[in-house]
């Protein structure tokens, strides 16, 4: 568990640090020790880095900073530590203590996309917003980083409707969450039919609300804090809460590490934890049959946080589909929550070798579970002039 850094903020613990020895069997696993080759870049770098801060003989500001701005907080190095090292949770200590002492336009930019994502109609004003200035094509006008880090948003997603209430059973109430919200509609239209075909009465939030995974990931604890416990609050009856993004699944699944310096609140995270569960992992017969090849992109938050993966194909093979591994051992593809719009080249090259690894196995659709990879995947392949479609593996089944 974090120990406190300054009131309220967390830092990385002695004994989280502490069980790290240094051994480098990580490093073959980071995406950014790969492409940089550079031991700042790398897990034990940055490990490293943390212990140099905690123990007064560096400061947050300058390498520190850039050195945790650069992580993809994608946990690869995590599932390969032999010593148990959980990176994670030390990453996003280390984050809130960046951005308590960030100032300037790069904290300014943080706020302002954290502050929005949090706010249900704001995110959709800003939407509409995004939607019109595609169809104008004015997005051209974005640095090509920011660009690629845009959701593509129709008119169309934009007016379909959440899931009704529907199917009888246990209650299983779906995240409405906020990218999803505006983006990805679709998939929750084909999660809810998968939940009723597995024996759940549906029930949907009529609202957005978004989990609090971007803000943690950006560092920004109070506002992920806050968002916890809305979440926390909104799903009290529920029987099973059922998410359909891998980030926001993942991250609810923290909400008591959060919150451990509540009582109340951390008690209530406790019980909460027990009833999330990703869309995948419900045991769920595909609507129809559907023969070919299908890619399988493991989300960061499914394969290395959650250890889901097999899930995914199942539900796939279910349906009569052929499951294809990308074989470059489930790397990030460089989406990273905020990271794509926040860390552009590093982000651009990850995605590149993503899309390259999906075209090269001749599939023409990809299974994607994460709406940031989903983002991110169909815009590096449509900058290669693919046209392999990019779904969720409920969509595709449905
Ligand atoms: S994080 Fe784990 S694998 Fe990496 S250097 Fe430390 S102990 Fe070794
Ligand atoms: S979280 Fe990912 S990018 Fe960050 S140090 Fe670990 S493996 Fe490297």
């Amino acid at each position: 568990m974090s120990t406190s850094w300054k009131a309220g903020i967390p830092a990385p613990s002695d004994d989280d640090l502490n069980k790290c020895v240094a051994c480098g069997l990580c490093l073959p696993h980071c995406p950014t020790f790969r492409v940089t080759g550079k031991e700042t870049a790398s897990p034990r770098g940055r490990i490293a880095a943390m212990r140099a801060v905690s123990e007064g003989r560096a400061p947050v500001v300058g390498d520190f900073t850039v050195m945790t701005d650069e992580c993809l907080s994608c946990r690869a190095c995590e599932a390969a530590c032999p010593s148990g090292v959980p990176y994670g949770r030390m990453i996003e200590a280390a984050r809130a203590q960046t951005e308590a002492v960030r100032t300037g336009p790069g904290k300014a930019k943080r706020r302002i996309i954290t502050g929005v994502i949090a706010r249900p109609r704001m995110l959709r004003a800003a939407a509409w917003g995004i939607a019109t200035a595609q169809v104008l094509r004015l997005d051209h006008l974005l640095p090509s980083g920011l660009r690629m880090a845009t959701p593509r948003i129709t008119f169309r997603d934009l007016r379909t409707p959440l899931p009704q209430a529907a199917g009888e059973g246990p209650v299983a109430m779906m995240l409405v969450g906020c990218v999803m919200d505006v983006a990805f509609r679709p998939v929750h239209q084909a999660t809810a039919r998968a939940l009723v075909r597995a024996g759940y009465r549906v029930v949907v939030p009529d609202r957005g609300g978004c989990c609090g995974a971007l803000a943690a990931h950006a560092g920004e604890i109070e506002s992920a804090r806050t968002l916890a416990r809305e979440r926390i609050a909104q799903f009290e009856d529920a029987d099973i809460i059922v998410v359909d993004s891998a980030g926001c699944s993942a991250h609810m699944n923290t909400y008591a590490e959060l919150l451990a310096d509540d009582p109340e609140w951390h008690a209530r995270a406790l019980k909460f934890e027990t009833r999330v569960c990703d869309a995948v992992q419900i045991d769920a017969p595909g609507a129809r049959l559907i023969e070919g090849r299908v890619a399988v992109h493991d989300a960061c938050h499914h394969l290395q946080a959650q250890g889901i993966g097999p899930e995914v194909r199942r539900t796939l093979r279910q349906a009569g589909a052929t499951p294809i591994d990308l074989g470059d051992g489930g790397r990030c593809c460089g989406a990273g929550g905020l990271y794509a719009a926040l860390e552009p080249e590093m982000a651009a090259t990850l995605g590149e070798q993503k899309a390259r690894a999906i075209i090269s196995t001749g599939a023409p659709v990809v299974a994607v579970a994460n709406p940031g990879c989903a983002i991110q995947i169909r815009a590096h392949l449509e900058a290669l002039g693919s046209d392999v479609e990019v779904r969720h593996p409920l969509e595709i089944v449905d």
